[in-house]
């Protein structure tokens, strides 16, 4: 077969592969921050409890041939699953295209997999479980050893530091272990800054956590791009959303009633209300980490003067 013949059979096969792991995210996403199993039961419909059959639970497709809705009681099912689904497939493809069949293949893949659960399940529910952060920063230090992220501060560290090279898993370890740190305690430092600005909670640890597990994978140049990236798409994002509520009246009524009662004037009420809209911070680092791992080595591709910027 000619080599791109091959090429577009591969891509198949990781964008199947990454539409059953995506099924199998969507699982997690949505029993985690319950406290269910992940392992059993099989799928039922969350309303009538009836068990999904195997072919209602096919990838994407169940969802589209079954309109979104429940085969026996016509519950809607979240669109929340395909796009989960599709999502995984479609970034699978884009690990294979990017690196290959080599092992940081498998690093990005399990990567990938769990920003995704952290991604979504602070979009939905605001909660980074540590049952993905935990986890996932021992996994994130260990295939960094094998898989040294891009960037190599460990090398040159040790270098200027000690005048020694080190082993190259030695240099990938730490790496690891600067990202992680460097992540957790910027997020942590921004959460008290936030404390002290705004006056109440508004990020939990779960985002420093979320950051040390990041860390552990991209190593330091990764985790400065990913927090850069993942604040700024927040602000931009966070004020847009907050902007949007306040002038399309959201919660006027509270306002009103609250103006009655003489807590100040409707619009600066309404504005108050807006703006305890709640940032999910882990989303949008989610969304900077999968951008430095997959348009990071693209874009250094394109403009290599870049690169040492980026990677
Ligand atoms: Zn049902």
């Amino acid at each position: 077969m000619a080599d791109s013949t091959v090429a577009t059979v591969y891509g198949i096969y990781f964008f199947l592969f990454g539409l059953v792991i995506g099924s199998f995210l969507n699982v997690c996403i949505t029993r985690i921050p319950e406290d269910l199993s992940i392992v059993s039961p099989g799928s039922r419909c969350p309303r009538c409890g009836t068990a999904i059959k195997f072919y209602d639970n096919v990838p994407v497709f169940a969802w589209i041939w079954l309109r979104g809705k429940c085969r026996s009681c016509g519950e809607p099912i979240s669109v929340m699953y395909p796009l989960v689904e599709l999502s995984t497939g479609l970034l699978f493809v884009a690990a294979y295209l990017e690196y290959g069949i080599t092992q940081a293949t498998v690093k990005w893949l399990f990567f990938t997999g769990l920003i995704i659960v952290l991604t979504i399940t602070d979009l939905r529910v605001r909660l980074l479980p540590d049952l993905v952060t935990w986890p996932g920063f021992a996994a994130g230090l260990l295939l960094s050893a094998f898989v040294p992220p891009s960037g190599g501060f460990g090398q040159s560290l040790s270098w200027r530091l000690l005048h020694q090279h080190l082993q190259p898993n030695a240099a990938g370890l730490v790496d690891g272990i600067l990202g992680a740190a460097f992540g957790s305690f910027l997020l942590w430092g921004l959460a008290a800054g936030y404390k002290l600005v705004r006056k109440r909670e508004g990020m939990g640890l779960g985002d420093v956590k979320m950051m040390a597990m990041v860390g552990a994978f991209v190593g330091l140049r990764g985790t400065f791009w990913t927090i850069l990236l993942g604040s700024l798409l927040g602000s931009v994002i966070g004020l847009s959303v907050v902007a949007g509520l306040y002038l399309s009246g959201w919660q006027r009524g509270l306002a009103e009633r609250g103006s009655r009662r003489g807590l100040g004037t409707v619009n600066g009420l309404r504005w108050k209300i807006a703006s305890q809209y709640q940032l999910p911070l882990g989303t949008f680092l989610g969304i900077g980490a999968l951008a430095i791992v997959y348009l990071g080595p693209l874009i250094g591709g394109q403009w290599p003067e870049l690169r040492g910027i980026l990677r």
